[in-house]
């Protein structure tokens, strides 16, 4: 194998958080490379729908060594968060590949480190640090396959704007924040329906006055009381893993208002090629958006990585029973702010630190071995 193809680690995925590894990683002078599947840093981002834009605001979103550009206080767009995430690998020199998809990942032929198997060849490294974000795979319910072939069905990580929906109405199943705000823009065209349970709201509206005030709160909250270290952090973090933060900038008023058809009822299965609620009621809708979340899927890293619940068995991204394996991004991976652009760069220092101390370990190991066998 090529010397630049074996290296002290491979981080897969270039978004914020394999950004802010690499960052800490060069300080470190280890000899990476940071593989990601998208055509350009940032594309994650650009992906996202039209028109959204961040909830935390300017100041809450700086990665390790550079701040954010642009007013502390507003709110940026998805493209100005892309660029950002582009100019920052570039500003500190960071190997990226982009456009090299990894398809599995293998403990090494010797048993030490491993092979990262890409669509551009392999790869070994003594470390794996996996970066690919908290959205493996879409949660579509199984009777979605049950529903009228004629019904356009979108998850809500294909959604990109109203132009992907067909005349008719909408039905949007899962009210959180992605589900508002789809629901919101749909509404401006279509008959909308938004079915699923109250996930609560924040005190106020991003833009709002007094929350500039609460930001402050709640950063300190997501970032210092609800962690790993502290009850109520573990109490706390089963429910914002899995269903994420209340409804920030829509409001259940600003649905009411944009005529939002809200049910409480949760979509449970199709009748007649319809989709079916929990109070019987079927929605006679030509389009199904499903901003029913995500999945955790690591199917692709043939280690023990995966615990019970589906999420790997980790501490701070210390992944327990394989030594030199490493997760960074996952949601509340150490404290609610883990997987936002403000709260990755503490665990990516924590990561890098502990990767350190691993592969001294693992070297002091080695040479142990060496001296007995001689
Ligand atoms: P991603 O951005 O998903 O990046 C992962 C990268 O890994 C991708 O570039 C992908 O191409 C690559 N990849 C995946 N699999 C492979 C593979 N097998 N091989 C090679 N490459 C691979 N956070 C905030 O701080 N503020 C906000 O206001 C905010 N708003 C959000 C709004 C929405 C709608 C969503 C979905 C998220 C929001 N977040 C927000 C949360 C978080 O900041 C983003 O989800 C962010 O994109 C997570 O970064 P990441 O680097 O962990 O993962």
């Amino acid at each position: 194998m090529r010397g630049d193809r074996q290296l002290d680690v491979v981080v897969i995925g270039g978004g914020q958080a394999g950004l802010a590894v690499g960052y800490h990683l060069a300080k470190q002078e280890r000899r990476f490379v940071i593989l990601d599947g998208h055509a350009r840093i940032g594309d994650s981002w650009r992906t996202r729908w039209e028109g959204l834009r961040l909830f935390t605001s300017g100041r809450l979103n700086s990665l390790p060594g550079a701040p954010f550009p642009g007013d502390p206080h507003g709110f940026p767009t998805k493209d100005e968060v892309a660029d950002y995430l582009e100019a920052y690998a570039s500003k500190f020199g960071l190997p990226v590949q982009t456009g090299v998809c990894v398809t599995d990942v293998w403990p090494a032929d010797g048993g030490r480190g491993f092979r990262i198997v890409t669509d551009d060849g392999d790869y070994e490294a003594g470390q794996v640090v996996v970066a690919t974000g908290a959205y493996d795979r879409p949660r579509v319910p199984e009777f979605a396959a049950e529903l009228d072939p004629g019904i356009t069905q979108l998850h809500s990580s294909q959604f990109q704007s109203t132009s992907q929906l067909r005349d008719g109405a909408v039905l949007v199943v899962g009210a959180s924040n992605s589900g508002a705000e789809i629901a919101l823009m749909a509404a401006r065209e279509h008959r909308t329906v938004l079915s699923g349970r109250d996930v609560g709201k924040m005190p106020f509206r991003p833009e709002d006055r007094l929350a500039r005030a609460f930001d402050t709160v709640f950063w300190f909250f997501v970032n210092h009381i609800a962690t790993m270290d502290t009850p109520i952090g573990r109490k706390a973090q089963p429910s914002i893993r899995d269903h994420g933060l209340p409804l920030d900038r829509v409001r259940p008023s600003d649905l009411r208002a944009a005529g939002v058809e809200r049910v409480q009822a949760r979509t449970v299965g199709a009748r007649d090629g319809l989709p079916l609620l929990d109070d019987g009621r079927v929605i006679e809708s030509t389009n199904v958006v499903w901003a029913t979340g995500f999945r955790p899927d690591h199917r692709w890293i043939h280690l023990p990585v995966t615990g019970p619940d589906g999420w790997p068995r980790q501490i701070r991204g210390v992944v327990t029973d394989v030594p030199g394996l490493f997760f960074i991004g996952l949601p509340f991976m150490y404290a609610g702010a883990s997987a936002l652009l403000g709260g990755v760069g503490r665990d990516a220092a924590y990561l890098v630190d502990r990767m350190a101390l691993q592969a001294a370990e693992l070297r002091s190991a080695s040479g142990q071995e060496a001296a007995i066998a001689s």
